[in-house]
C-alpha cells in the first residue's frame, strides 16, 4: 500500500499498512483498531494524500476527519472482491452469517407465498463471492455438496453416477419446507426437466407444502455454462431462467460458456402466471465434467491437481483425503436476527468476524480426528492488501481448527520464478509434510 497526492505524485509507501487493513478492512473496524491507525491517517490527510491499496488501478481510501476513510467515493475505482477494502466491517457480519453452515433441520423456504412474489420478474446475471451475502439457493447447493462425498475425496474419484447418487441421498436430509424434503421435489437430470414440469402439480400436491410456501422444486445437474438468461445444458439445449442467475466467481471473471458448473435451479410459478418455469438459479464451478467437487477458481483447480498427484504417490503408505469446505468454520457468535444497528455496534466493539473458509483441508484419517490435518491455501493475487489480509486469516483458520498446520500455494511469489517452479516448491513442501506423517504413523 502507498499514499500519494490525488494525481499520484509525491508517492510513498505506508509502512504499517496492516494497521490500515485492521482498522478499515472487512475483518476489522473496531474502535481500538481505528485508534491504532489514527496517526497514519492523520499524516496522510495533512499531506493531502489518499491511500492506494493496489488491488486495482485507482482504487483508493480517502482519509476523512483524520480518523476515518471513505472507500466508495466518485474518485475511487471499486476495490476487487478479494480486497479487504471491498466490504465494510458491518456488512461483513452479514456475509459471514450467510456463509455459516445451514442447520439441516431448518427448511430453506425459498419461495414464500407473499415475500417472494417478485422472484423471477427480472432476468439478470449476478456474481457471488465471499464478498456477497450468499443467496438461499446457494445455501441449498453447498449444504448438499458438503454433506455428500463430492467435497471430500480420497484416491480415485467415484463415477459421476455415484457422485450424483450421493447428492440425492443427502437431499433426503434437507428440507424445502416443513415436512417437504428436498428429495421429493428434486429433478437431478436436465434431460428429465420437461417430465418434471409436466408432473409438477401432482408432485406438489403429494408433497403437501404448508400454506405460506408456494410449491417449488429444485433442478440439480451439471451445465456447461450460462448465456443470455439461459442455462446451457450438456446436450447444448438451453433452459431459460425467468429471474436472477447467480454465478460464483470474481466480479470481473468471464462467464465461460463452455466449462462445467453445478447448478441449483428453483422450479415454480410466479404469482402472476400459471406457467411452471425456472424462477432463478445458482451456478458454481466444479473441477471438471467427471469431478463434481465445487471449486472457487482455476487457481484452485491447479492446487487440487498437485494434491491429487500426491494422494496417488502416497497411496498404500498413508491415507490422504482432500476436503474443500464451502462454509465458514469460524466460531465467533453471530445472532440469528441481527439488525443493521446491532451489527454496527458489534463491529465497533469487537471488529467484524473474518471469513474463514479454507481453500482445502488435507485429512489423514489414520490419525486422531483432525490432529494431523493441513490447511492448503491458494494465493491467487499479488496485491499487498490481499497478502496483509491472508497474514491474518490463515492463522485464524489454523486456530479455529485446533492449531493445525497450513501451507500456501503461491501463484505470484517469488516473483523471479516461473509458475512451474512455484508449483514444485509447493509440491515439495507438501511432500515433506506428508512424509512427516508417514514416519509418525510407522513409529
Ligand atoms: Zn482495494
Amino acid at each position: 500500500m502507498w499514499s500519494a497526492r490525488h494525481d499520484g505524485s509525491d508517492r510513498e509507501p505506508v509502512t504499517e499498512s496492516d494497521k490500515i487493513v485492521s482498522a478499515f478492512g472487512r475483518n476489522g473496524g473496531s474502535a481500538a483498531s481505528r485508534e491504532a491507525a489514527k496517526a497514519i491517517v492523520e499524516t496522510a490527510q495533512n499531506k493531502n494524500h489518499w491511500f492506494f491499496c493496489g488491488c486495482r488501478k485507482g482504487a483508493i481510501l480517502a482519509p476523512v476527519n483524520g480518523t476515518h476513510v471513505r472507500r466508495k467515493t466518485p474518485n475511487s475505482a471499486p476495490h476487487q472482491d478479494d480486497c479487504p477494502f471491498a466490504v465494510e466491517p458491518t456488512e461483513q457480519i452479514f456475509i459471514v452469517k450467510n456463509l455459516r453452515p445451514h442447520p439441516a433441520a431448518t427448511p430453506f423456504s425459498l419461495l414464500r407465498e407473499h415475500t417472494a412474489s417478485h422472484a423471477g420478474d427480472v432476468s439478470r446475471i449476478v456474481k457471488e463471492s465471499h464478498s456477497t451475502r450468499r443467496p438461499g439457493l446457494a445455501k441449498l447447493l453447498v449444504s448438499l455438496a458438503e454433506a455428500s462425498t463430492i467435497q471430500r475425496q480420497g484416491v480415485g474419484i467415484p463415477t459421476l453416477g455415484e457422485q450424483f447418487e450421493s447428492l440425492r441421498v443427502q437431499a433426503r436430509n434437507f428440507w424445502l419446507a416443513r415436512n417437504v424434503p428436498v428429495s421429493t421435489m428434486l429433478c437431478s437430470d436436465t434431460r428429465r426437466y420437461d417430465d418434471f414440469i409436466r408432473d409438477f402439480d401432482q408432485k406438489s400436491r403429494r408433497a403437501q407444502f404448508p400454506d405460506n410456501i408456494r410449491p417449488h422444486g429444485i433442478l440439480l445437474d451439471t451445465i456447461k455454462g450460462v448465456s443470455e438468461g439461459s442455462l446451457i445444458c450438456n446436450d447444448n439445449s438451453r433452459r431459460p431462467v425467468r429471474g436472477t442467475i447467480s454465478i460464483f466467481g470474481r466480479g470481473d471473471a468471464p462467464v465461460k460458456p463452455w466449462s462445467t458448473y453445478l447448478v441449483a435451479g428453483l422450479i415454480g410459478r410466479l404469482s402472476s402466471s400459471p406457467e411452471t418455469c425456472l424462477l432463478r438459479a445458482y451456478v458454481h464451478p466444479c473441477v471438471s465434467s467427471r469431478n463434481l467437487m465445487l471449486v472457487d477458481s482455476n487457481y484452485e483447480r491447479g492446487t487440487l491437481k498437485i494434491i491429487h498427484n500426491l494422494q496417488v504417490e502416497y497411496s498404500g503408505l498413508i491415507d490422504v483425503n482432500v476436503r474443500k469446505p464451502l462454509t465458514d468454520i469460524g466460531n465467533q457468535q453471530i445472532c440469528d436476527n441481527i439488525s443493521d444497528e446491532d451489527a454496527a455496534v458489534e463491529a465497533e466493539r469487537h471488529g467484524a468476524p473474518k471469513v474463514l473458509v479454507p481453500d482445502f483441508i488435507l485429512e489423514f484419517p489414520q490419525f486422531a480426528k483432525g490432529k494431523a490435518d493441513i490447511i492448503v491455501e491458494t494465493l491467487g493475487f499479488s496485491w499487498p492488501s490481499y497478502r496483509d489480509d491472508k497474514d491474518v486469516t490463515i492463522p485464524a483458520m489454523q486456530a479455529a481448527l485446533g492449531g493445525i498446520a497450513a501451507i500456501e500455494h503461491d501463484f505470484h511469489f517469488p516473483q523471479k520464478e516461473h509458475q512451474a517452479q512455484r508449483n514444485d516448491r509447493f509440491e515439495n513442501r507438501l511432500r515433506t509434510m506428508i512424509e512427516e506423517r508417514v514416519r509418525k504413523l510407522r513409529s
